[in-house]
């Protein structure tokens, strides 16, 4: 006989014995009052917190242009799309998210998933369906959905140094010249918050005929003057095959896409299963993603206050000796390597102070580099960041870990 308790309890276990075991914080944001939410705390009662580690980069989730557009979808149209995308699920919302989508990027087409990590893994899986003997070469670094989407395909695919262009070059080289082939990498990555060598692995691709897949998921709506990514504000996205990015993050909404040619968009959705066999987004939240894309790509003020606002508290915690990790993104990542730590300063920060950041720890990040992440936005204060730093540099001289020279 079979003891599958006892199995599910083995497989728990081992998390909690190396410290891996997630526990989630119950939060509520209030609407008009972003980045405050209510804590529901074990024991039952609410606590007011600032949250610190939040996706909803510019605060679009509570933005009216945003709710306004989801209001008069839901009354105008119901809760659901009562389908797939070929059965019944394709709405008059659908195909305006996806022309916003397409124009966003300055490609022929644009296709929805249920969100960006759908896109990656259905995609990523199906390309070796229409490029026969094709080879799939990823930055080592690339986002799990990435990693799920290319193990899934079952092609012959190859993993490259993060951003180490020398490698790549060593492995394109090696492959045969007339094998398909995709280069598959990230605009930002989200955990030291650095950027992918865009234009460099362009000329890569270019040299060895490869097509290129680009993940902009940290970047769609807070780079380029229309806020399509890394690739718009360098000026490379006619150099770009494959867009990939989400609604969910600095959208403020929920969902996923590629953005490419009309033939590719085509050819994904007619052979993807994670784009078939599965219920469309709501209506609403396609209207609701559209009206934040217009907007975001007519305001730039709320790009400059959020790039502003990561550079403030960056030079304030430097200030304090804090050892940011700063590639000049807008992720805000503050190394103390050492898990117990990371996550002793987490709890006090949410305990005694109100704020909330997870801890970010191995997996998530390699063992010796467990860090604090922070995404501050346009609509975290000034008091909310004089009660970080002062939190933060009251907790590392309690916490003992060592500060830069404050000289140097
Ligand atoms: C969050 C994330 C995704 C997944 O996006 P969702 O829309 O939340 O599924 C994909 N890629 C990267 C790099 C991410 O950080």
């Amino acid at each position: 006989m079979n003891d599958y308790n006892a199995c599910l309890d083995t497989a728990i276990d081992r998390l909690h014995e190396e410290g891996r075991y997630r526990t989630f914080i119950d939060i509520e944001r209030r609407r008009g009052q972003f980045p405050h939410a209510e804590w529901k705390r074990p024991d039952g009662t609410v606590q007011d917190v600032t949250v610190w580690c939040g996706n909803d980069y510019l605060g679009m989730g509570q933005h009216p242009v945003v709710l306004e557009a989801m209001h008069e979808a839901i009354d105008a149209t119901g809760a659901g799309s009562g389908g797939t995308r070929n059965i019944s699920g394709t709405t008059v919302y659908h195909k305006r998210l996806e022309a916003e989508l397409a124009d966003l990027h300055g490609k022929e087409a644009a296709l929805l998933f249920t969100s960006a990590y759908i896109a990656n893994d259905a995609t990523l899986s199906t390309l070796p369906k229409l490029f026969p003997g094709l080879i799939i070469i990823s930055d080592e670094l690339n986002h799990a959905s990435m990693i799920e989407g290319i193990r899934h395909g079952n092609c012959e695919k190859h993993i490259f140094r993060h951003n180490d262009l020398a490698h790549l070059r060593a492995i394109l080289s090696g492959l045969p010249a007339d094998a398909p082939k995709v280069i598959a990498f990230e605009s930002i990555y989200s955990m030291d918050g650095d950027f992918g060598p865009i234009e460099a692995i362009c000329d890569l691709a270019d040299e060895f005929n490869a097509l290129t897949y680009i993940d902009e998921v940290h970047a769609v709506g807070m780079y380029g003057p229309r806020g399509a990514g890394v690739a718009e504000r360098d000026g490379l996205m006619d150099r770009i095959d494959i867009f990939n990015g989400t609604l969910g993050k600095a959208y403020g909404v929920m969902g996923g896409y590629i953005a490419a040619s009309a033939k590719m968009v085509d050819a994904i959705r007619s052979y993807a299963p994670g784009f078939i066999f599965t219920t469309s987004l709501p209506p609403a939240v396609a209207a609701g993603a559209a009206a934040s894309i217009r907007f975001l790509k007519e305001n730039q003020d709320l790009r400059d206050e959020h790039q502003a606002q990561a550079a403030a508290l960056k030079l304030r915690l430097k200030g304090l000796g804090l050892p940011i990790i700063d590639h000049g993104s807008h992720i805000v990542p503050v190394h103390v390597g050492n898990p117990m730590k990371c996550k002793m300063i987490s709890d006090q920060l949410l305990e005694n102070h109100g704020i909330y950041v997870q801890p970010i720890n191995f997996p998530t990040v390699p063992r010796g580099t467990e860090r604090l992440r922070f995404t501050p936005s346009p609509v975290h204060g000034p008091s909310e960041i004089d009660e970080l730093v002062n939190a933060m540099d009251g907790l590392w001289s309690h916490c003992a870990l060592n500060r830069a020279d404050m000289a140097g």
